[in-house]
């Protein structure tokens, strides 16, 4: 059996503290649920000056706006494989359908203490597992050359709760989509993997860069996880938040080959199969690593970081 240094923080430890830190600052306010929080106004203040910052930043004059609800079509969730790849993720909307009859059954089973979701049935709606899924379904069709540039920002859901601050169930992405030809696609993720540094680095966050995989489900996932690491198809920027044996990835850039230009029939303008990059922010996390290491009230930050924020 090996024995940890004894004077090593049980991981959990710090997360607890992370959050109590936080919540008696009063910037978050736990909402009964682990990973679901109210956000105070002076929090919301440096997020939302976090994301004018990208926006000053960004270098695409063309960038076509738009902002999601967080919201994907069942049937445009369908055509990805999310269930094969992340079920445990997954956030699907449903609700009462029934009439006064199938009204009162379910009403019984709640004051019995029974299982009355099964009297639910599921609308059209799933949660969107990441801000660029409720665009992709958009752009079916050719596109034009030079391919098309998205700026998007919308709540994403993930099912994994937990007592980190900085793993939340429901958080805000702001993302940066190329879709194009393959050097577009590549072009794209390499022009923001060294702007997001810059952006973080210039208000006072020392990230550092790392290839990385996602969470993929089960044995065949491990196969899954590994490829995309070898084939370097995702990084991530990461920096110590709710502990500092375990960085927090606080952006990071996908390039998806064609795998949404197949998914949703997307063609760069030579006819072949689009392909696709993006950068994701977390908005909450970027925050969460601002007080983590400049303090928990902003008005004692250091004076360039406040500027670049325009605080
Ligand atoms: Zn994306």
């Amino acid at each position: 059996m090996i024995c940890e240094s004894t004077t090593a923080v049980p991981i959990t430890v710090a997360y607890q503290a992370f959050l109590d830190e936080l919540t008696d600052a009063g910037l978050l306010t736990s909402l009964g649920v682990p990973g679901v929080y109210g956000y105070s106004g002076v929090f919301e203040h440096v997020l939302e000056s976090f994301d004018l910052l990208t926006t000053r930043r960004v270098p695409h004059a063309q960038a076509e706006v738009m902002r999601f609800p967080g919201l994907l079509s069942r049937e445009h969730y369908l055509k990805t494989s999310q269930m094969e790849n992340f079920p445990d993720l997954m956030g699907s909307i449903h609700s009462f359908t029934g009439r006064e009859r199938e009204h009162m059954a379910m009403l019984g089973k709640r004051d019995r203490g029974e299982d009355w979701t099964q009297d639910l049935t599921p609308s059209a709606l799933m949660l969107t597992p990441a801000c660029c899924y409720q665009m992709y379904p958009t752009a079916t069709g050719t596109l034009p050359a030079g391919g098309r540039t998205f700026d998007l920002r919308s709540p994403v859901f993930r099912h994994e709760p937990s007592i980190d601050p900085c793993r939340t169930q429901v958080f805000r992405q702001r993302e940066f989509v190329r879709l194009g030809n393959p050097d577009e696609a590549l072009q794209h993720r390499g022009t923001w993997l060294a702007l997001g540094k810059d952006i973080l680095n210039e208000v006072g966050l020392n990230v550092e860069i790392i290839p990385a995989n996602d969470p993929f489900f089960g044995r065949a996932g491990r196969v899954m996880a590994s490829a995309q690491k070898e084939q370097e198809l995702k990084h991530e920027i990461i920096i110590a938040v709710s502990s500092e044996e375990k960085p927090t990835a606080i952006a990071s850039t996908n390039y998806h080959l064609d795998y949404f230009g197949n998914a949703f029939d997307i063609k760069s303008s030579d006819g072949a199969t689009a392909h696709s990059a993006c950068i994701g922010f977390g908005l909450e996390r970027v925050t969460l690593a601002l007080f983590k290491h400049h303090g928990l009230d902003p008005d004692y930050w250091p004076s360039e970081v406040k500027n670049a924020l325009g605080l």
